[in-house]
């Protein structure tokens, strides 16, 4: 038996390594046992282990051959590569044993790099969904509390600390000046996510509270923001999180007037606000309270007489556009990604997690242009990374195009979903909302100067036209936008992965003709960059 101790929780790197260490001296999956050598926090501190060329440790006698530090090159699907990066923040300890399981597996049976069904791929896809849903409730329920006055600072004074970079559990030391506090109060909250998903949430949070100072304390990890950098460090009991403050007091008068007995579902409030986030959310204390007045203030309610509705005559509301009230237009796709995160120009992007704007190079010969980001793009800030990504993703490989040289993108700019249970249902975007996102497209174009477009499906298509088109006649055809650039109309990757098993073969190969009349504005794999 071999046993693998590495050196963090959610390290990557260290994992990696091992699974071509293991590959390479030919270690089968039931000969493996894993481990992590410590809890996430003291990692955090302790570099000696990391710098070791290798993770492996042999266990039985004899066990160190040279071919234990003989190294595999492994070959996996983009799909299994990111399941990784996500699989790895669950608590499970088995985890690596499964991981490296189906990578061994798929070494030997080309077949499983593809196969929805196969056991082990459901279940680590089960364990990603199970770190997703906990990062989603991390970013909702997480609560900060002001604190004034001199704080004991949990994670530690910066200046001279150890720092990890939580992606790659390197350290190093922090210089006086990285991170020199900001003169703004502390804010701190206190949370208790099921798995390792601190440190690879807490860009989310770094994103949106940039100009506050916190800290978000938990069990395992505590991380803060000065203004500079993430700083981690080791985690802390629920006694050392700060008590009520006077911003949380407002906080539940507004929370109690804007409660709707009317409208209260008691199990599917259950189902989104867990009861175990509850005694760390605020407003969970008033929900006995609430739900009990709710029926006698219901009654009262509909006593009352009938507000008279005031009278909107359509079409008069002139939208202003999401580019007005810019200082200046964005020019690359940072400030893409900044000015679309604020924008607010139709409901979309309030629930969303963060905006989805295009990647690839700018300029680029070739745009794609999708509806709207789905679930995973939300939660991960890319275009096409889920399911019909993956779909794209393969039609890229078997036309021979690289898609890291062409510019990928979607007519709408946030996520647009409904919540049935725990989970979140693509809702197409309405025209108006997609008239509104047009300015941020037009912008990219802008940017972009693509000599040719792919509409992919009817948003994309009445987008980038201005007309409504029946993508099933349309498909395989070009038309022309008023600016005089190409744009190939085609099938939505979705529309495929919906069909009937049997129909999608078939699908896919006119999908594929359909892409290839795109095939002279396109780079080849081989391509080093933009022209
Ligand atoms: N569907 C889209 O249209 N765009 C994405 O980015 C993902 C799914």
């Amino acid at each position: 038996m071999r046993l693998i101790t590495l050196p963090g929780e959610t390290d990557l790197d260290a994992f990696r390594q091992a699974c071509r260490d293991l590959a390479g001296a030919g270690v089968a999956p039931e000969q493996v046992v894993w481990q992590t050598s410590r809890s996430d926090h003291s990692d955090l501190f302790a570099a000696n282990e990391l710098e070791a060329p290798s993770a492996i440790k042999a266990l039985s006698a004899g066990a160190a051959t040279s071919n234990a530090t003989r190294t595999a090159q492994l070959s996996a699907p983009s799909a299994f590569v990111s399941l990784c990066e996500t699989v790895i923040l669950h608590r499970d300890p088995d985890r690596f044993a499964l991981l490296y399981r189906l990578l061994w597996r798929m070494q030997r049976d080309a077949r499983l790099r593809s196969d929805p069904l196969d056991a082990d791929w459901l279940l680590l896809q089960q364990m990603a969904q199970a770190v997703r849903r906990d990062q989603h409730k991390m970013k909702a329920f997480v609560r900060f509390r002001r604190i004034d006055g001199p704080v004991d600072d949990p994670v530690g004074d910066p200046v001279g600390d150890p720092v990890v970079d939580p992606l790659t559990a390197r350290h190093f030391d922090v210089g006086g000046d990285n991170d020199t506090p900001m003169a703004e109060p502390l804010h701190v909250a206190w949370f208790e996510p099921e798995h390792h998903i601190v440190a690879a949430t807490a860009p989310f949070f770094m994103r949106r509270f940039a100009q506050m100072r916190w800290a978000i304390l938990t069990p395992r990890l505590c991380v803060r923001w000065q203004g500079t950098q993430l700083t981690f460090g080791p985690g802390v009991s629920r006694d050392q999180a700060p008590p009520a403050d006077a911003g949380e007091t407002l906080w539940l008068t507004y929370y109690r007037n804007i409660f709707n007995p009317a409208r209260l579902k008691m199990k599917m409030m259950q189902k989104e606000m867990p009861k175990r986030y509850w005694k760390n959310l605020p407003e969970a204390m008033l929900i006995d309270e609430l739900s009990r007045q709710a029926p006698e203030r219901t009654s009262a309610m509909l006593e009352q007489h009938a507000s008279e509705p005031i009278k909107r005559r359509p079409g008069t509301v002139a939208r202003a556009s999401p580019l007005a009230g810019l200082d200046q237009l964005p020019n690359n796709a940072f400030e893409m990604r900044e000015a679309t995160n604020r924008c607010r120009a139709c409901p979309i992007g309030e629930l969303a997690t963060q905006s989805v704007v295009g990647e690839g190079p700018m300029p680029s010969r070739l745009m794609f242009v999708g509806e709207q980001p789905g679930d995973q793009e939300d939660l991960r800030g890319s275009p096409f990374v889920g399911p019909a990504g993956q779909l794209f993703n393969c039609a890229m490989k078997e036309l021979g195009w690289a898609r890291e040289h062409v510019f990928v993108t979607n007519a709408v700019k946030h996520f647009k979903y409904e919540l049935r249970g725990k989970r979140r249902i693509h809702k197409t975007p309405a025209q108006s909302e997609a008239a509104v996102c047009l300015d941020w497209l037009e912008r990219e174009i802008v940017l972009v100067q693509p000599e040719a477009i792919v509409a992919l499906g009817a948003t994309a298509a009445r987008s980038l036209l201005g007309e409504t088109l029946a993508i099933l006649s349309e498909r395989g055809r070009w038309r022309q936008r008023s600016d005089g650039r190409p744009v190939l109309i085609t099938l939505h990757p979705s529309a495929l992965l919906r069909l009937e098993p049997e129909e999608r073969a078939d699908a896919y190969a006119r999908w594929l003709e359909d892409l290839r009349l795109a095939a002279e504005f396109a780079p080849t794999s081989s391509h080093n960059g933009p022209d």
